[in-house]
């Protein structure tokens, strides 16, 4: 590999150094490697001969087999081209060349039979095939069925460097008996387990398929590959931290944990609550420390899951701490565990920005002291000033909103780190959160707690806009409460915060007799916290707001969410709000609101919203729709999604296959150092030596 990445391309038959700058700079390839990697992005059937008289519509690439009838040159200078007649018996069809006039003049001629290759374009009734590519019929050659169509940029084409030219070019190269030589990284037990394609017959057939087969087969072993060393540099990474970090052992369940279950337990636990537990307490006695992402919809019961964690940390006599992203989740989670746990004598406390001075160092003092067991806060917990006894567990709560720093930092307050459960509601397609959560182990709560009912989504165009009123205004008369949602978008801000304005005092003229209250992210956080208050304790019916609200409040008695310009949010977005309802005892609904007119992608997107309540569901519509790139959450991780051939939406299957292999190799030997492993090894360097930071992920 090494060996190809380090041979300038310009001494590969064909090119020389005006080409070789020309790759460089237009497609990225520099050496033979950078050549043999770059990959068809699609592949056409050339067994295939169409007639001219079926043509019909718009059209693929394709081909036709017949004989030039006649050639016009016209125009002048700059402006010269060259036309010419093709037919194949039933009918004639259009060529014609902007460029090279002389040289295609004198290479095709009338009265031989040749098989031309192109995209026709229908202009006036008239198909014509620009540039199209002529080979002398041959009919042995004819059998060679499917062939590569390499993504080429303008400029290229402007250049005289077509689709041919690079097939011409990876001709030289495939029998420049390079490939052949290349040895293969993957372990032989790999290779039987999967029943992979050699490495080079892989790189011959993704390139020049022998048959369909061949192609597939090719693509899964280079599909593998790709997932395969992306898996095994995670892995390898995440390795050498668990050996550096030991983890604290919890290896007793003790009182606090065991009474809570059987006198406290306010309900049955759901079967997915349970197994999660088991597997965080698995984790949390093994000797590492835990790192562990919990996934589970809104509403699907983290909350105690977390408390019962945080249990198991105090009967092995430390401490708990649970962070969340605003003052009230941390207000309502304080409320939920320490009226739960008051029966078991645990003491619990909050610490938040807006605690008072004198509360906050008595607080500072008892988590040194270890007096207190459990503490609840924000961003608060960070501070420097805030040390503990012997800090055992962090739970962060809807981890997106905080930066990956920060969670860093909780790490620091012991010499041996606290195992950290981070939670989130945004469920991550697994093959994604493989990848960017790649050394967090990941549990998933996929299951609600019985008797709830789903949400009712309905999408509501403006023109339905006075019976949703009706509507909305019913459910208020039941005694309900009902949110209001505006997008809001940097880029378009003052427009978005007109509408939003204009939103809330049509809401309050529409609603004469509820009191609205209204919060927006550009408020003052003394300011919004009051607004969702009056939200909170029912002084205010009607909430109007951006998604602001989209993190974590708990107002069961609301049961209407509408959500305006449903076609500027994103698919994860639109669950996560519409999970602020559905949370009580009566039937919810949320209403998305468009314009009239939708693109179909656009409509198509938003039914999948009114077809699921699953959040997983949405998240893999989501990925499929926008790609991993796009999706919350992944930005910050500095992964690049840009991967040559596999894709993480598509893939998802052999992304597991991968990530199971490259865990079983790097259990067995860590750093690669056993002989089979060598050439594994040197790949990933190679690979990966522009250095992702990987530690900057958790
Ligand atoms: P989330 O996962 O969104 O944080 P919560 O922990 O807030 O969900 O739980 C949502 C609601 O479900 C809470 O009112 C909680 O008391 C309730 N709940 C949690 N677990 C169960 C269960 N096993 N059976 C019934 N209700 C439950
Ligand atoms: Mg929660």
């Amino acid at each position: 590999m090494n060996e190809l990445q380090n041979m300038d391309i310009k001494y590969l038959h064909g090119v020389g150094p005006k080409r070789a700058e020309l790759l460089a700079k237009q497609l990225d390839i520099r050496s033979y490697y950078d050549l043999l990697y770059y990959f068809p992005f699609r592949y056409i059937d050339r067994s295939t001969i169409h007639r001219i008289c079926d043509l019909d519509g718009e059209l693929p690439y394709i081909q036709l087999r017949g004989k030039f009838v006649v050639f016009t040159p016209q125009g002048q200078g700059a402006k010269r081209r060259i036309n010419a007649l093709f037919s194949d018996g039933t009918g004639t069809i259009e060529c014609v060349w902007f460029n090279r006039v002389k040289q295609i003049q004198d290479a095709y001629h009338t009265g031989v039979e040749y098989v031309i290759f192109g995209k026709p374009t229908l202009f006036k009734g008239v198909y014509s095939i620009a540039h199209p590519e002529v080979d002398v019929y041959n009919p042995q050659k004819m059998t060679a069925g499917v062939r590569g169509m390499y993504n080429l940029t303008e400029t290229l084409r402007n250049r005289a460097f077509s689709q041919r030219t690079m097939q011409q070019l990876i001709d030289n190269l495939l029998s420049a008996n390079v490939v052949q030589r290349l040895a293969d990284p993957l372990p032989e037990k790999l290779m039987l387990r999967h029943r992979l394609m050699p490495l080079h017959e892989a790189l011959v057939n993704i390139h020049q398929p022998a048959s369909i087969d061949a192609l597939q087969r090719a693509q899964f072993r280079l599909k593998y590959d790709e997932l395969f060393m992306l898996q095994l540099n995670i892995l390898k990474y995440a390795s050498t931290r668990n050996a550096k970090f030991k983890g604290l052992v919890f290896n007793k369940v003790g009182n606090y944990f065991n009474r809570f279950y059987s006198e406290c337990l306010p309900f049955p636990l759901t079967g997915a609550q349970k197994r999660v537990i088991k597997e965080i307490r698995k984790d949390m006695g093994s000797g590492r420390q835990m790192n562990r992402l919990l996934q589970g919809d809104v509403g699907s019961g983290k909350t105690l899951v977390a408390l019962m964690c945080m249990l198991l940390a105090l009967d092995n006599d430390y401490q708990a701490a649970i962070m969340a992203p605003t003052e009230i989740l941390a207000t309502q989670h304080f409320e939920t565990i320490s009226s739960m746990v008051e029966p078991l004598g645990i003491k619990c406390a909050l610490l938040t920005g807006s605690t008072r001075k004198k509360l906050r160092e008595t607080i500072h003092e008892q988590l040194l002291s270890g007096e207190l067991q459990i503490i609840v806060g924000t961003h608060a917990l960070l501070e420097d000033v805030v040390q503990f006894y012997n800090l055992g567990l962090v739970i962060i709560d809807e981890q997106h909103r905080f930066g990956v720093a920060q969670r860093a930092r909780l790490w620091t307050k012991n010499s041996t780190p606290p195992h950290v459960l981070v939670m989130t509601a945004t469920p991550i397609p697994r093959t994604l959160a493989m990848t960017v959560y790649g050394d967090l182990d990941v549990s998933v709560i996929d299951e609600l707690p019985p008797g709830r009912k789903p949400v009712e989504t309905v999408l509501r165009t403006d023109q339905s806009r006075e019976a949703m009123y009706r509507f909305v205004g019913s459910q208020l008369a039941q005694g309900r409460q009902a949110y209001f949602v505006y997008p809001l978008i940097q880029e378009n801000e003052k427009l978005d915060l007109h509408d939003l304005e204009q939103g809330y005092q049509t809401i309050c003229e529409t609603f004469p007799s509820y009191k609205v209250c209204f919060v927006h992210g550009k408020m003052k956080p003394a300011e919004k916290d009051w607004q969702m208050q009056l939200f909170v304790s029912n002084q205010a019916q009607i909430m109007v707001a951006t998604t602001v609200i989209e993190v974590g409040v708990n107002v069961p008695n609301a049961s209407i969410m509408v959500i305006e310009n449903a076609e500027r949010f994103g698919l994860s977005q639109l669950h996560q709000l519409r999970g602020r309802v559905g949370r009580g005892a009566s039937q919810s609904f949320c209403i998305l609101m468009s314009k009239h007119q939708l693109a179909k992608e656009t409509k198509h997107r938003l039914m999948v919203m009114t077809e699921t309540n699953d959040g997983f569901v949405v998240a893999e519509e989501d990925m499929k729709l926008r790609g991993p790139g796009d999706m919350e959450g992944t930005q910050q991780s500095g992964i690049a999604f840009d991967l040559h051939i596999a894709n993480l939406a598509k893939d998802g299957q052999i992304v597991q296959l991968a990530r199971d292999d490259a865990r079983e190799i790097i259990d067995a030997d860590p750093s690669l150092a056993l002989p089979e492993h060598l050439m594994l090894n040197e790949r990933l360097h190679d690979l990966f030596d522009r250095k992702i930071d990987w530690s900057f992920i958790s």
